[in-house]
């Protein structure tokens, strides 16, 4: 008997072992963890990075909207004529409405974020449910619209939680494949160096609104960024822009321009542990 529970325990310590290794699994993460078959034809809902053509990239920018950061950073951005994507804390819309629906005006996406940053994958359905439930109506007051798009804080989230998240409110979920880990406030040539080196085409560049030290790095981030040719599209724009993972070109078609390097397999942020997001 007691064998018996010791075996049951090692099969349920490998069980969670494994589900959390498959937490972490990489881009379009439909994870075939489950008994179900893989569906190749489903759409994914989960994005670290897209497959585009072009090189185009998402800025992202986390945990506002801060009263004093974000309007300095869409003045910023509007000079730049760069739309990006805020994924807010719905606490933060309540309090500054306006400065979400300049955002939302300005041609900027709004994501949600949850409403006080909890950490999903350690929480009740209900209680996830509220926390979005509860952002997407303050986003909804600030700008007219519901959100599409879901960041969960620290990029922490179940598999079972992605799924019903997606059905019930329709969102994709949004992670990222660039971190400059400026939450850290390693300074603002730390944050930059860092987002040049990673971003490539199709990136999604994490980054926060709330840090003065993200703001100061962002001039000079941009400037650098275009002058590599990068193009800025929202995330959803980003997201539609996908193109199919091609496999090597056949010979005949080797002969013809070569491939850019776009890389498929982004570096994947270990979410549940990285207090990024
Ligand atoms: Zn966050």
């Amino acid at each position: 008997m007691r064998k018996y529970r010791l075996l049951l325990a090692c099969a349920a310590a490998f069980t969670f072992t494994f589900a959390l290794g498959a937490e972490s699994a990489v881009q379009h993460a439909e994870t075939p963890a489950e008994k179900t078959p893989p569906a190749p034809k489903e759409p994914a809902i989960t994005f670290n990075s897209v497959h585009v053509d072009g090189p185009y990239i998402a800025m992202t920018f986390d945990d506002g909207p801060s009263a004093v950061l974000t309007p300095k950073l869409l003045d910023l951005l509007a000079a730049h004529h760069i739309k990006a994507t805020f994924f807010v804390i719905g606490e933060n819309v309540a309090e500054h409405p306006e400065i979400v629906a300049r955002a939302a005006r300005e041609g900027h996406e709004i994501g949600n974020h949850s409403w006080s940053h909890p950490n999903f994958a350690k929480m009740s359905q209900e209680n996830v449910r509220s926390q979005l439930q509860r952002t997407d109506d303050a986003i909804k007051n600030a700008i007219g619209k519901r959100p599409t798009l879901l960041r969960p804080p620290y990029g922490s989230i179940t598999e079972r939680e992605k799924r019903w998240i997606h059905d019930e409110f329709g969102y994709e979920i949004i992670l990222w494949d660039v971190d400059p880990l400026d939450w850290k406030r390693p300074g603002p040539a730390v944050v930059r160096s860092r987002i040049l080196k990673e971003t490539r085409p199709g990136s999604i560049v994490l980054s926060h609104d709330i840090h003065p030290g993200t703001i100061e790095a962002m001039p000079a981030t941009l400037d650098e960024l275009e002058a590599k040719g990068f193009k800025f599209v929202t995330v959803s724009e980003l997201v539609d822009m996908a193109t199919p993972v091609t496999p090597r070109p056949s010979p005949q078609q080797g002969e013809k321009t070569p491939p850019k390097a776009i890389p498929v397999v982004s570096p994947t942020p270990s979410p549940a542990s990285s207090p990024s997001g």
